[in-house]
């Protein structure tokens, strides 16, 4: 067989911000109305603060305002709160990200759910994935949201009947992925860390979705041959071919072998990970629509 088609997040990300701008610039001039984004970011996690930087930047390319708020890892939970409660009742915000995670002395949950849920960008209120679960128009979490749109990519916009596998079950991915799968009528199962055989549950998947946190795991043979493969995970192992100390990103897929069988597969990096800003951005606009009861794009 040859090798599987590789699925361009990258540009399909740039492409998606390149409409976002369109739309945004539509807004403005139809409605006088800026879209909105607020994030908080709580502590100096280098890597959260390259992610935060890098999303206001982003923000502002597609013409939207940018609000960032940055605050000390001391913060009590009720200064967070009060500032979410502020950015839920400025009416120049319509998205609110509270970056994640959060200093063990705060309650995440309270904090989210804390969020106006219109305004909630990244779809982790409980009142959003109560929305999803039952089919309602909802806020969706962004990376879920890229890798239907990565699938959709590449095998059409009919997932119907599909058999879907998602490995991971947590709140912002591997949940809220099966639920997309299974809104697009994809037959789907959801396995874990207590999965019997998983090797064989994966080798029946049409659409194979890995979001597990552990490095190349998912091999070649676990691939039904022609499925699509979507690979969520961002693992850095030891690259000593680069030099010593050197690191590297992979995904949670064994990339070359699961390529020699599969039909479509994400890459790590260049696949999922440009999603997520993109798709941010777009519920940004989105939100705004809603909030401000204007049709969205
Ligand atoms: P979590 O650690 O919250 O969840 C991991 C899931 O994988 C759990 O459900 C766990 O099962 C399951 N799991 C762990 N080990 C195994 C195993 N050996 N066999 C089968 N299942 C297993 O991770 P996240 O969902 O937050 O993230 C998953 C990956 O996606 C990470 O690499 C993360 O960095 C990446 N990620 C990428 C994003 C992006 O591209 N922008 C955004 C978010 C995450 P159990 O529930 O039984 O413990």
């Amino acid at each position: 067989m040859s090798e599987a088609k590789r699925i361009d997040g990258k540009a399909f990300a740039e492409n998606l911000r390149k409409q976002v701008a369109v739309n945004v610039k539509k807004i403005k001039t139809e409605h006088s109305i800026t879209p909105g984004l607020a994030v908080i970011l709580v502590g100096d996690d280098p890597a959260s603060q390259v992610y935060v930087r890098n999303k206001g930047v982003q923000t502002k390319e597609c013409g939207m305002n940018s609000f960032e708020f940055k605050m000390p890892d001391t913060v009590s939970e009720d200064e967070l709160l009060a500032k979410v409660e502020a950015l839920n009742a400025d009416a120049l915000v319509h998205g609110i990200l509270v970056q994640l995670p959060l200093p063990d002395h705060i309650d995440e949950a309270r904090v989210i759910n804390a969020i106006n849920p219109d305004k909630d960008v990244d779809g982790f209120h409980v009142i959003n994935s109560g929305r999803l679960a039952t089919g309602q128009k909802s806020m969706v979490p962004c990376t879920p949201a890229g890798c239907v749109m990565l699938v959709k990519n590449a095998l059409g916009d009919d997932l119907s009947g599909l058999r879907a596998v998602v490995v991971g079950r947590s709140n912002i991915v591997g949940k809220p992925v099966a639920q997309l799968l299974l809104n697009e009528h994809c037959t789907v199962t959801i396995a874990h860390s207590r999965t019997k055989d998983l090797a064989e549950e994966c080798r029946r998947a049409d659409i194979l979705v890995a979001a597990v946190g552990r490095p190349q795991m998912i091999l070649g043979d676990w691939v039904k041959p022609g499925a699509c493969v979507i690979d969520v995970g961002i693992n850095r192992i030891a690259a000593p071919e680069r030099g010593e100390g050197k690191m590297r990103l992979v995904g949670d897929v064994d990339y070359d072998s699961a390529a020699q069988v599969a039909g479509s597969i994400t890459p790590v990096p260049g696949g999922v990970g440009p999603m997520t800003i993109a798709v941010l951005l777009a519920a940004t606009v989105t939100a705004c629509c809603r909030i401000e009861g204007i049709p969205e794009p």
